[in-house]
C-alpha cells in the first residue's frame, strides 16, 4: 500500500501519538498501538526525514519505508492492507519511532519535551530540535537482515523437518537468531531420537510378534501331535481288548480240548478192558472147543 498524506510537521519525530491518532483509521490506529505493545516493529534505519522498517503482522513480516517529503507524508508498505490512509503497519512503526526518539529528545533537552512541540497544523521550523538521528537498530536489537535470513532459512528448514530430512546451513546466522535455530536445531535432534527409539520399539515388537507366531505354531503342532497320540492310544486300547477276548475264548477252547481228551482216555481205557474181556471169552471158547474134541474122541473109540 502506498500512500501520501498533506504534512506540516518538518521532522518525522515531531509526529507525535495524539497527532497520528487524529488522521489515521480508529481501529487500524488502535491495532498498531497493539503492535507496538507487542514489540513486533523492527526499525531499520531512520532519521527525521525518513524511516525504513519492518513489522511482524499476523501473516507474515512486511516492510515500510516512510518519509516525510514537500509538505506530505508519504508511507509505503509490502501488505496489502485496505487501511486508509495509513496501515495498521505504519501507524506500528510511527508509534515505534516516537517512543525511540523521545528518550533521545529528552536527553538533550530535559527541560523542553517533546509534548510542548507544536502540533503537526503549524509550521514546526524553529530550529531547537535535535538533528537527524543515526539507525536506532543499535545494542541488543535485532538486525532486519538477520531476521530475513533467519526467516529464509527457516523455509527450507519448515520442509526439511516435515520430510524428516536435515536442516539447512545455518552458519551464516548468528548472535540471537543463531540461539532460535539452535533451539529449533536441538528440538529437531530430540524428535529424531525419540522417532528412533520408537523405530526400535517397533522391531522389537515385531520380534516379539513373530516369536509368539512361532510359539504358536508349535504349540499347535504340539497339539495335533498329542491328538494324534490320543487316538493312537485309544486304538492300542481297543486291540488289546480284542486281545483279552480272543485269549479268553482261547482258554475256553483250550479247557474243551482238555474235556474232550479225558474223554477220549477213558473210552479207551473202556475198550482195553472190553477187549481183554473178548480175548478172555476167546480163550475160554478154545478150552470149551478142546474140551468137546476130547469128549468126541472117547466117545468114537468106545464103538
Ligand atoms: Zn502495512
Amino acid at each position: 500500500m502506498r500512500n501520501k498524506i498533506p504534512c506540516s510537521a518538518e521532522r518525522l519525530s515531531l509526529l507525535d501519538p495524539p497527532m497520528i491518532q487524529g488522521v489515521v483509521d480508529r481501529n487500524a490506529f488502535h491495532i498498531g498501538n497493539q503492535y507496538l505493545s507487542e514489540n513486533r516493529v523492527r526499525i531499520v534505519e531512520a532519521d527525521d526525514a525518513q524511516i525504513s522498517s519492518a513489522v511482524i503482522g499476523n501473516s507474515g513480516l512486511y516492510e515500510q519505508t516512510i518519509r516525510l517529503k514537500d509538505g506530505h507524508l508519504v508511507s509505503r508498505c509490502s501488505c496489502s492492507l485496505p487501511e486508509e490512509p495509513m496501515c495498521r503497519h505504519c501507524i506500528a512503526v510511527l508509534l515505534e519511532y516516537h517512543r525511540w526518539v523521545q528518550p533521545r529528545a529528552n536527553a538533550k533537552k530535559p527541560k523542553q519535551p517533546a509534548s510542548a512541540q507544536p502540533a503537526a497544523a503549524a509550521p514546526a521550523g524553529n530550529g531547537n530540535s535535535a538533528t537527524a538521528s543515526p539507525a536506532p537498530s543499535a545494542g541488543s536489537d535485532l538486525k532486519l537482515s538477520e531476521v530475513m535470513a533467519f526467516i529464509e532459512w527457516l523455509q527450507p528448514a519448515m520442509k526439511a523437518i516435515e520430510l524428516g530430512q536435515v536442516l539447512p546451513d545455518s552458519s551464516r546466522l548468528s548472535g540471537e537468531v543463531g540461539l532460535w535455530v539452535q533451539t529449533i536445531r536441538s528440538l529437531d535432534e530430540r524428535r529424531r531420537e525419540s522417532e528412533e527409539v520408537q523405530g526400535t520399539l517397533e522391531s522389537e515388537r515385531r520380534d516379539r510378534e513373530a516369536y509368539v507366531g512361532r510359539m504358536t505354531q508349535q504349540l499347535q503342532a504340539s497339539m495335533a501331535e498329542v491328538k494324534a497320540a490320543q487316538s493312537a492310544s485309544q486304538q492300542l486300547q481297543q486291540e488289546v481288548a480284542t486281545y483279552q477276548d480272543m485269549f479268553v475264548k482261547v482258554t475256553e477252547i483250550a479247557s474243551e480240548v482238555g474235556g474232550y481228551d479225558s474223554q477220549i482216555k477213558s473210552i479207551s481205557a473202556e475198550l482195553l478192558s472190553k477187549g481183554a474181556q473178548l480175548d478172555k471169552l476167546a480163550n475160554s471158547f478154545r478150552e470149551v472147543a478142546a474140551a468137546l474134541k476130547t469128549v468126541s474122541r472117547s466117545t468114537s473109540s468106545s464103538h
